[in-house]
This record gives C-alpha cells, sequence and structure tokens, in this order.
C-alpha cells in the first residue's frame, strides 16, 4: 500500500480511510528561490518528506502537495511562483471540502513554508471547520522543532538556513549543492523578530520588500542564515524530532 493518495485506486483508497480513521495529511509548501544551493522546491520537499514518514507510523494518508504558497518577497529571484492569498484560501478550502465528501473528517495541514502561508491557512482551516463539520490542526515545523533547533546548534530560522539545509542534505542530498552557499549571518531585531525560539517574536510578521530582498540576494544569492553549519546527522534528528510530534498530534487529533 501507498500512504499517498493519488496512488491508490478509489476502491483501496476507501479501505485505507477506514484504517487512517478517516485522516489525512495535506503537505502545503511553496515554489520559491532557495539561494543558490537549495531547489526552488524545498518549502514543499520539506512538508511532504515530513508527511510521508509520520503518515508510515501512524497509518494515515498524504494527500497530493500543494507546491505553492505565498511568496510575493521572493519574486526577486526567477523560479519563484506566488499565488495570491484569496487563491490559496479557495484552493485549500475546496481540497478539504473534496476529501470531507469523500468522509476524511481528520485534517492535518502541513506548513513547510514558515510564518508566510499560516494567515491563509488558518483562514481555510477556520471555514472549513464551520462549515464541514471536520477536524483541521495545521503544523508548523519551525513552532514544532523550537526546543530541540537551541541544542541541534541551530541559529535563527531564516532562509535556506542551517535548518533547511541540514533537512534537505538528510533526506535529499542529491539536490544540495552546499558548494554553492553563502552565509548571511541574522541580526535580531529587538522588537519584530521572526523566530518562534525569541521571546522577542511579535508574530507581526509582514512579507519583505523586493528592495530588502535584493540585499540578502547581493550579499548570499537570496540565503539568509548560515547554511556553512550544514549537517545531514543534525538534520536527521531534527527530522526524527518533528516526526515523533507530527505522530502525536495525529494520535491527539484521532482520540479527540
Ligand atoms: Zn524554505
Amino acid at each position: 500500500m501507498s500512504v499517498w493518495l493519488q496512488e491508490n485506486s478509489w476502491q483501496e483508497l476507501d479501505k485505507l480511510r477506514i484504517k487512517a480513521k478517516d485522516t489525512i495529511i495535506i503537505p502545503v509548501g511553496s515554489t520559491e528561490q532557495h539561494g543558490r544551493h537549495l531547489p526552488l522546491g524545498t518549502d514543499t520537499m520539506v512538508a511532504t518528506m515530513l508527511a510521508v514518514d509520520a503518515a508510515e507510523k501512524a497509518q494515515v494518508l498524504v494527500a497530493p502537495p500543494l507546491w505553492y504558497g505565498w511568496s510575493p518577497h521572493h519574486m526577486v529571484l526567477p523560479g519563484t511562483i506566488t499565488l495570491r492569498p484569496e487563491v490559496l484560501i479557495e484552493v485549500l478550502y475546496d481540497v478539504m471540502e473534496s476529501l470531507g465528501k469523500h468522509g476524511f473528517k481528520r485534517f492535518i495541514v502541513i506548513n513547510g513554508h514558515r510564518i508566510v502561508n499560516i494567515p491563509w491557512m488558518q483562514i481555510a482551516a477556520e471555514r472549513a471547520q464551520r462549515l464541514l463539520g471536520i477536524k483541521v490542526v495545521i503544523f508548523d515545523p519551525a513552532y514544532m522543532s523550537k526546543e530541540v533547533v537551541g541544542p541541534l546548534g541551530f541559529g535563527a530560522v531564516g532562509h535556506s538556513e542551517e535548518i533547511e539545509s541540514s533537512h534537505m542534505l538528510y533526506k535529499h542530498p542529491e539536490l544540495v549543492h552546499l558548494e554553492q552557499a553563502q552565509d548571511n549571518p541574522i541580526t535580531a531585531t529587538p522588537l519584530y523578530s521572526v523566530d518562534p525560539r525569541f521571546t522577542g517574536d511579535t508574530l507581526c510578521y509582514v512579507p519583505s520588500t523586493l528592495t530588502h530582498m535584493q540585499n540578502s540576494v547581493d550579499v548570499a544569492g537570496g540565503t539568509t542564515g548560515k547554511p556553512s553549519q550544514t549537517s545531514a546527522e543534525k538534520g536527521q534528528q531534527y527530522h526524527e524530532h518533528l516526526v515523533g510530534n507530527l505522530v502525536e498530534v495525529i494520535e491527539q487529533l484521532q482520540n479527540n
């Protein structure tokens, strides 16, 4: 059997849905620039690899990933595709509505695209819960790993930094080109830092301007953080911690 919805026939899927207690994961990421050393699909791949490993452990299903997110600030470099948040809300809602009509009642939406995707996911999830009578949780890797990233020696959440790079190096080494990576250290802004680990994180994030992003392009090809600290072994520990939390979230959802 495959945990992927699209790899099963409809009869197989219906049996698997019952075994999965009507639970399905929807990986959501982005297609956007990830510096010179990571592929454009990094955020979707990250969400997908967490989804598949947790689904196999918890015996639930995974819907086809949503490869697009809200990435206006990353339009500074080619390959980035940004959808308007109002479009993304409708796409995610329609995916949940379709699956809900076929018996799925518990949804885990994994966010591979950091804080930028969260607002529209929350709006879609709230509407789906209210109108479709389903349960939806959002699983955000940055929030779900905040107790391990420090002990693992990772610096602040940036973009294509050592956290994403280590995770990708562990699962997709063939797509990581560390020889092209450039550091661009992050300096925290006291009241407006965006990192779940910082006590100064106000959650009041507004996506950067293209002018601001151009600076990270000039300095490090679109990277912020320290990809020089990348380690596949740390990426594995980070991944296993997140998969453990994700399995726990699935069990909580199924027992409520
Ligand atoms: Zn990313």
